[in-house]
C-alpha cells in the first residue's frame, strides 16, 4: 500500500459529516458523493489507503480543501457494498492519524498529501497518573449519569495503548463532534489526555445541572400526580360507559388484540401496558414503555407469504438474473425440489462461497423472488459484538434489540429469505462471540425459541430461509460450518464475462441511468477491451461499475449532442475511461535467475506469484520471507530437502548447504486456499538460484511434491489457468493427475499454452530451466 512507500503519501480523501473515525475502530459509511465515489473507485483500483477527515463546515456539500480539517484518520476499506442510487457502503477500518499537509484535487476527487502520525509512547509513570486521572473523572461522571454500562467501561480501561484509550474512549462518549476531532487533532498523548479530561469534567457537570432539572421538574410533577390519576379515575369511568379513549395505551391494547402474539408475548404486552397505565404524564419511562411493547406488536406474528415452489418459474427467474452459473442454479432448484416435498426448513443452510462480484448475493436475491418471499440482507462482515445480533438488554441506556429481529420486523413476515453476507468475516472479542449467537440462529433445534437480550421472549424463526456467503471455507468458524452446504460459485472466464455484460450489465445500467433500452450500445470488441484492460478481477464488480462509468458519460454526451442512442467506439472509451490499465503482456521480457511465476488459488480467484529465491554466504539457513502459510514453509523445506539430496546431479558442491544462505520470498497477496501448491515453484526457484541458470519467463507452473520429488495434483485449477492466461504465460506447467480437470476449461483459454503435464520434477525443471543442469540432464537421457 502507499502509506508503506513513502514518509508522505498522497492518499485520496473521503471527506464526512456528522461522524468520525478514529484509529483501531471500524465503522460503516454511506458513500454517495461524486468526489468521495471517485476517491473511493481510485483506492479499490490502486488498493490505497484512503484519509477518512470530517467537514470543519457540515454545510457545504461540495468541500473542497480548506473545508476539512487538517487532521483525519488513515483508513483501509474492508469492504464495499453497492447501494442502490449510486451509493456505496464501506466498511473502513481507521489505521492511524494523518495530519494532511495540503489538499489537491485531481482526476474528480479529493486527495491529500498525508503524514502519517506515529507513536511509541513508552508506559511512564507519568502517562500511568494521566489516564487514572481520566478514568477517575469518567468513574465520577457515570456516577452522576451513567453513560456507559460498567463492563463497557472496564473493557475500555483494559486497552494497554494509551492512544487506544483515549480514542476509544471520546468515540463512545464524546456527544459532539468538535470535541471528539479535538481529540484527534491532539497529537501529544500527555495533551490528549489532559484534554480529554476536561472534556469529561464538563459533561460531569452538565450532567449534574440536567439531574438538578429533572429533579425539579419531578417535584412538580408530584403535585400533578392527584390530578393525573383523578382523569385516570375518569378515563376508566368513560370507557366503561363506553365513551371513546383515543389514549396511546388504549391503542396499544386495541392493537394487541388483534396481534396473534405468543401467549409468552401477551403475558408481557399486558404488564408492560399496565405499567404504562400507572405512570405519571412525563415519566421518562413512558417513551421506552411504549417503543419496548411496539416492537413486540411490529414483529410478523403469524405473517407468512406463501411459497410458489414451481420449479419450471424458479428456473426462469434464475434464468432472467443470470448468465451461467448452471451447477449452481441446478443445486438451487434441488433444493427448491426437496422444500417442496418436505415441507420444512430443517436441512442444512446453503452457504454459497466464491470470490468477490461472482454474483453470490444477487442469485439469493433471486431465489426470494423465485419463490415469492421476502429478501433480507445483513452483512457479517467485522461484527464482534454479539449484541449485534442478538441485542442489548434494556436495562441497558438507548438498547435496541439485534440485527436479527430488526430484520423479521423490515421483513414483515416469519419466513423471509434471510442472507448472512460475508459469514467467514466475522471476529470475536471481549465483546462476545457473535458466531455462538450465530450458531443458535441457524441451529433448527434451537432457532424456533430465539431469544434476544432486548425482547426477552422467545419468537420462532423456524420458518425463515437461512442463506450465507463466504468469500473462503477456511475462515468460516467450524461449528458454523459443520451446518453448512458448501455451494462453489467459481470465478469467470473472460468469455462469461462478456456474456455477462452485454446480456446483463449494460441493459441494467442503461436502465439504472434512466435510457432507454438500447440507448448505449457497445459491441464485443470494446466489450472485451474493456475487460481486459480496465478490470482485473475474479467476478464481475469493477466491470459492472467501469460500464457504469462509460453509460454515466454517455449521458453527459447525449444531452451535449441532443441525440439520444451511443454506440461506444474505441476512441470514446478512451475519452470516457482513460488509457487502459492492464495488458496481456509479458512485464519481464528476459528469463531471470531464481525468479519463477508460480499460481495460487486464493480467496479472490487466481493470481499469478512471483517466487523469488537468492543466495548469500552463510552457514544454510533458510530463510523464508512474504505471506508464507504454514504449508508453504512445509513446501520450501521438501524442496531444499530434494534439492540437498540431488546437488550431486544439479552439478552443486556437497557441502552447499554448509556454506550457503537461502532466501525465498513469495509475495504479499491474498492467502491461498488450496494449501501446498507451490513445491514446484520454489524447487525450481531454488535450483535456479543454486546453478545460476536463468527460468524462463514466459513459464507459469503449479503443482506440490513428495520428497522423492513426484508432482502430486492441486486445487483450482480453472482459476489458476484464467490467472496464466491474464499474465499472458506461453507454456503452462500442471500436474499431470490433473489433466482431467482442463475439460472445465475454455477453448480459447487453453489455445494459449502449451500445457505440460508434470509427472516428476525433472519434466518441471525442463521445461522451466533454459537449460536443465549437466548432471542431470545425463541420469535423464541414462534413464
Ligand atoms: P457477490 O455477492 O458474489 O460479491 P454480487 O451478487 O454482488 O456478487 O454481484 C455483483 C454484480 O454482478 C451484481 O450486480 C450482479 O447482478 C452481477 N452479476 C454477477 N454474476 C452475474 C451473472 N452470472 N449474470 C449476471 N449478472 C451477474
Amino acid at each position: 500500500m502507499s502509506e508503506k512507500k513513502t514518509r508522505h503519501p498522497v492518499l485520496p480523501v473521503i471527506a464526512v459529516r456528522d461522524m468520525m473515525l478514529f484509529p483501531h475502530m471500524t465503522m460503516n459509511l454511506d458513500v454517495g458523493r461524486p468526489k468521495s465515489l471517485a476517491a473511493l473507485e481510485y483506492a479499490m483500483e490502486h488498493e490505497s489507503n484512503v484519509l477518512i477527515v470530517a467537514q470543519s463546515n457540515e454545510d457545504i456539500d461540495d468541500p473542497s480543501g480548506k473545508d476539512l480539517y487538517t487532521v483525519g484518520t488513515i483508513a483501509t476499506i474492508n469492504q464495499v457494498m453497492n447501494l442502490p442510487g449510486d451509493v456505496s457502503r464501506i466498511l473502513v477500518e481507521g489505521v492511524r492519524r494523518g495530519i494532511a499537509q495540503s489538499y489537491h484535487v485531481s482526476k474528480g476527487m479529493l486527495t491529500a498529501t498525508v503524514t502519517p502520525y506515529e507513536t511509541n509512547e513508552e508506559n511512564t509513570p507519568e502517562l500511568e497518573a494521566g489516564i487514572r486521572a481520566v478514568q477517575d473523572a469518567m468513574n465520577a461522571l457515570n456516577n452522576v449519569s451513567q453513560r456507559l454500562a460498567s463492563d463497557a467501561l472496564q473493557n475500555i480501561y483494559a486497552l494497554s495503548s494509551p492512544d487506544e484509550f483515549t480514542d476509544i474512549l471520546a468515540a463512545n462518549l464524546l456527544p459532539r463532534l468538535t470535541d471528539r476531532q479535538k481529540i484527534l487533532e491532539t497529537l501529544n498523548i500527555h495533551e490528549r489526555l489532559e484534554v480529554l479530561c476536561a472534556m469529561i469534567e464538563r459533561e460531569t457537570e452538565i450532567a449534574g445541572i440536567e439531574r438538578r432539572i429533572q429533579a425539579k421538574v419531578h417535584a412538580s410533577m408530584e403535585k400533578n400526580q392527584r390530578d393525573f390519576y383523578l382523569r385516570e379515575q375518569l378515563r376508566a369511568v368513560q370507557s366503561e360507559l363506553g365513551q371513546i379513549d383515543g389514549s396511546e395505551e388504549e391503542e396499544l391494547r386495541k392493537r394487541m388484540e388483534s396481534t396473534p402474539l405468543s401467549d409468552e408475548a401477551r403475558e408481557k404486552c399486558l404488564k408492560e401496558i399496565e405499567r404504562l397505565s400507572h405512570m405519571g404524564p412525563g415519566t421518562p419511562e413512558i417513551s421506552t414503555t411504549t417503543t419496548y411493547i411496539e416492537w413486540i406488536l411490529d414483529l410478523p406474528w403469524g405473517k407468512t407469504t406463501e411459497d410458489n415452489l414451481d420449479l419450471a418459474r424458479a428456473r426462469e427467474v434464475l434464468n432472467k438474473n443470470h448468465y451461467g452459473l448452471d451447477k449452481v442454479k441446478e443445486r438451487i432448484i434441488e433444493y427448491l425440489a426437496v422444500l417442496q416435498v418436505k415441507k420444512d426448513m430443517k436441512g442444512p443452510i446453503l452457504c454459497f462461497v466464491g470470490p468477490p462480484g461472482v454474483g453470490k448475493t444477487s442469485i439469493v436475491r433471486a431465489i426470494a423472488e423465485a419463490i415469492g418471499r421476502k429478501f433480507i440482507q445483513m452483512s457479517l462482515g467485522g461484527v464482534r459484538d454479539e449484541a449485534e445480533i442478538r441485542g442489548h438488554r434494556r436495562t441497558y441506556l438507548g438498547a435496541i434489540p439485534g440485527r436479527i429481529i430488526n430484520g423479521l420486523k423490515q421483513a414483515g413476515t416469519m419466513n423471509p429469505v434471510f442472507l448472512f453476507d460475508e459469514i467467514d468475516k466475522m471476529s470475536s472479542d471481549i465483546r462476545g462471540d457473535p458466531a455462538s449467537a450465530m450458531l443458535e440462529v441457524l441451529d433448527a433445534e434451537q432457532n424456533m425459541a430465539f431469544r434476544d437480550h432486548y425482547m426477552e421472549l422467545a419468537f420462532d424463526l423456524s420458518k425463515v430461509m437461512f442463506i450465507t456467503t463466504a468469500n473462503s471455507v477456511d475462515s468460516i468458524p467450524a461449528p458454523l460450518f459443520d451446518r453448512m452446504e458448501i455451494i462453489e460459485v467459481p470465478s469467470y472466464t473472460e468469455e462469461e464475462k462478456l456474456h455477462i455484460a452485454s446480456l446483463h450489465l449494460l441493459p441494467k445500467q442503461t436502465e439504472a441511468h434512466g435510457l432507454q433500452p438500447g440507448a448505449v450500445t457497445m459491441n464485443e470488441d470494446i466489450l472485451r477491451r474493456i475487460i481486459e484492460g480496465y478490470t482485473r478481477e475474479a467476478g464481475v464488480r469493477t466491470l459492472e461499475r467501469t460500464i457504469a462509468k462509460v453509460v454515466r458519460k454517455s449521458v453527459v454526451a447525449m444531452l451535449d449532442s441532443g441525440t439520444m442512442h451511443r454506440d461506444i467506439d474505441l476512441e470514446q472509451m478512451h475519452e470516457y475511461l482513460g488509457a487502459e490499465r492492464y495488458t496481456r503482456e509479458m512485464p519481464e521480457q528476459e528469463p531471470r535467475v531464481g525468479i519463477v511465476n508460480g499460481l495460487a488459488y486464493t480467496q479472490v480467484g487466481g493470481e499469478t506469484l512471483e517466487v523469488e529465491c537468492s543466495t548469500m554466504p552463510g552457514k544454510g539457513v533458510l530463510h523464508l520471507t512474504g505471506k508464507l502459510g504454514d504449508v508453504m514453509k512445509e513446501s520450501a523445506e521438501a524442496a531444499l530437502t530434494w534439492v540437498r539430496s540431488h546437488s550431486d546431479q544439479l552439478g552443486l558442491p556437497e557441502d552447499f548447504h554448509d556454506r550457503l544462505d537461502l532466501h525465498v520470498h513469495v509475495p504479499e497477496g491474498a492467502v491461498p486456499k488450496d494449501g501446498p501448491s507451490a513445491g514446484v515453484t520454489i524447487i525450481t526457484a531454488l535450483t535456479s538460484a543454486l546453478t545460476g541458470i536463468p527460468v524462463r519467463h514466459d513459464v507459469a507452473m503449479t503443482g506440490e511434491l513428495t520428497l522423492r520429488g513426484r508432482v502430486l495434483p492441486i486445487g483450482g485449477l480453472k482459476e489458476k489457468t484464467l490467472a496464466a492466461y491474464r499474465a499472458g504465460i506461453r507454456v503452462l506447467i500442471i500436474p499431470k493427475e490433473n489433466v482431467k480437470d482442463l475439460e472445465e476449461i475454455p477453448a480459447y483459454v487453453l489455445s494459449q499454452f502449451r500445457i505440460v503435464a508434470a509427472d516428476q520434477i525433472e519434466d518441471v525443471l525442463k521445461e522451466a530451466l533454459v537449460r536443465l543442469p549437466e548432471g542431470l540432464q545425463a541420469s535423464l537421457s541414462a534413464d
